[in-house]
C-alpha cells in the first residue's frame, strides 16, 4: 500500500558521533566472542572529522545524495515504511526549481 512520505532535513552533526560508534560495533565487534572482527577497533573520537579521520574516509560521517552520489553532511530525506532516499541541497534546489515550473 502506498504511504504518503514523510519529508524532513538531516544534518549530520558531531552528537551522531555515539550512534555511528554503535553501528561500527555492530558491523566489526563479533557478538559471541567479543572480538573485533578484519582488525577494527572501537572508534575513539568524539567529532565527525575526527572519526573520518580515524576510519580513512567519510562513508560513516555523510549521507549520499540518491541523485548525484555526493557525499553531504545535509539532506533533504523522504521515507516510506521501508525506504529512506537523500538529496543534496545542490540536488533539492534543482528538484524545487522544476516543481515550481510544472506548476505554471
Ligand atoms: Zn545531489
Amino acid at each position: 500500500m502506498y504511504e504518503k512520505p514523510n519529508f524532513s532535513i538531516k544534518i549530520m552533526t558531531d552528537s551522531d558521533v555515539p550512534a555511528i560508534a554503535a553501528r561500527w560495533e555492530a558491523q566489526y565487534k563479533d557478538k559471541n566472542s567479543g572480538e573485533w572482527k578484519y582488525g577494527r577497533k572501537p572508534l575513539s573520537s568524539s567529532t565527525l572529522d575526527a572519526v573520518e579521520i580515524e576510519i580513512g574516509n567519510s562513508s560513516w560521517t555523510t549521507i549520499t545524495c540518491d541523485a548525484c552520489g555526493s557525499y553531504v553532511r545535509k539532506a533533504v530525506q523522504f521515507s516510506d515504511y521501508d525506504t529512506v532516499q537523500s538529496i543534496c541541497a545542490n540536488c533539492a534546489s534543482i528538484i524545487g526549481a522544476l516543481g515550481k515550473a510544472i506548476n505554471k
